[in-house]
């Protein structure tokens, strides 16, 4: 086996070769020192990476947001204390699959046969988008000067 470029190598290193693959590429690792320090470094960086880009955080006022429209809905008590569950959380993995849940969730109701499905509430994530918009920096100066509710332009 020729070197490997480092797309394999890399791929190595994430575990996305097949077992063949990997073997025959670890065949290679054993008999070639500069591939195998290719591999090292590799780790490495993925290693740092990880370290250094932890999840981001939900800011608190998105979460005070987020929970004030939900009581206001009157939703059941399940979903209520469900996502109180997921925003107490402070393991950035267990918000993360929470998250991944979450998506995927709403890609299989999405998916689901049309006549029982519930529409989504749309206007419930518009309204927190706008709401959580108006706490940003930019968006201050932007309702005085340039937009008006209604989309007219002074
Ligand atoms: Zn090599």
């Amino acid at each position: 086996m020729n070197c490997p470029d480092r797309d394999l190598l890399s791929a190595y290193v994430d575990g996305e070769l097949s077992p063949s693959e990997a073997r025959e590429l670890e065949g290679h690792l054993g008999a070639c020192g500069r591939c195998r320090s290719k591999v090292k470094t590799f780790r490495a960086l993925k290693a740092a990476v990880s370290a250094a880009a932890p999840a981001p955080a939900m800011p608190d006022d998105l979460k005070r947001t987020l929970r004030g429209m939900a009581a206001r809905r009157g939703e059941p008590a399940w979903k209520r204390s469900l996502s109180e569950l997921a925003f107490g959380w402070k393991s950035p993995a267990a918000a993360a699959a929470f998250s991944l849940a979450a998506v995927l969730a709403v890609v299989w109701a999405v998916r689901r046969p049309a006549p029982e499905r519930e529409e989504l509430p749309v206007e419930m994530l518009l309204a927190a988008h706008s709401e959580y918009a108006k706490t940003l920096p930019l968006a201050a100066g932007v309702g005085d000067e340039g937009w008006e509710e209604d989309g007219d332009v002074r």
